[in-house]
């Protein structure tokens, strides 16, 4: 049975943790954070095809290390990422990071690759949400909200954007993502990690992700089965397209 994790630093996991995420049936849609790690992401959609759905971009706790050319390293690898099926990831806005313009212009760019490209984009936008969905609005980008812990009246705007949110294990200690998975309509849910992320002294895994599909299903009180189903098919529509295994 496949599980998505829909947000994942594959790139910095042990051997042994990538071993049993492919051994676990876990799609990974990982996410890089720099030109570098974008490589790497590549080597792993080649190496684990077609268990990984690879996203390249730079994070926006990391712009201030890099001016504008490094976007267009990222866009070069475009042709490539595209083999895979992917999108372009971490990307985003994040209002508690220093540089606050230069990350609007970063984003603002990568938006209008994924745009062009006609790519998803796999989004961080804490405590600038509103913001953030604006943009994607205003570039028809096909968006997944990673660890989406916003207003709950934003939901409606996200799903008629036809974009997603990831649901993160961690919501148990969060009082508004667990807001969200209570009340976030079923059909724009993905389920994610951040793995490897340490998160209150927790190491998340990408298999976390099926006790995570076994508790929302309890909160929301429906079958387990049927929510896996569901995630795999909102997966299928944030990429348009399903890997083949
Ligand atoms: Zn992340």
């Amino acid at each position: 049975m496949m599980y998505v994790d829909a947000h994942a630093h594959l790139y910095l996991m042990s051997e042994d943790d990538l071993k049993r995420t492919f051994e676990s049936n876990i799609i990974v849609f990982a996410v890089s954070e720099d030109v570098d790690s974008s490589f790497k992401t590549l080597q792993l959609a080649e190496r684990y095809k077609p268990m990984v759905v690879p996203f390249i971009g730079i994070h926006p706790w990391r712009v201030n290390e890099f001016d504008e050319k490094e976007i267009d390293k990222i866009a070069e690898l475009i042709r490539e990422l595209k083999k895979y099926g992917g999108g372009l990831g971490e990307i985003g806005i994040d209002a508690k990071k220093p540089a606050i313009e230069k990350q609007m212009k970063f984003f603002e760019r990568f938006l209008e690759l994924a745009a062009g490209y006609k790519l998803p984009v796999n989004i961080h936008a804490t405590r600038l949400w509103r913001i953030a969905l604006k943009m994607v609005i205003e570039h028809d980008v096909r968006a997944n909200f990673h660890w989406y812990s916003g207003p709950l009246d934003l939901l409606r705007d996200i799903r008629d954007a036809e974009c997603f949110i990831s649901i993160n294990p961690c919501y148990i200690f969060q009082a508004q993502h667990h807001i969200v998975v209570e009340k976030a309509p079923i059909e724009i849910m993905l389920t994610e990690t951040d793995a490897p992320f340490t998160f209150r002294g927790i190491k998340l895994r990408s298999w976390f992700v099926i006790p995570l599909v076994r508790k929302i299903a309890q909160l929301r009180g429906m079958q387990e089965e049927e929510l896996r189903k569901q995630i795999l098919q909102n997966a299928k529509k944030f990429l348009g397209f399903f890997p083949k295994i």
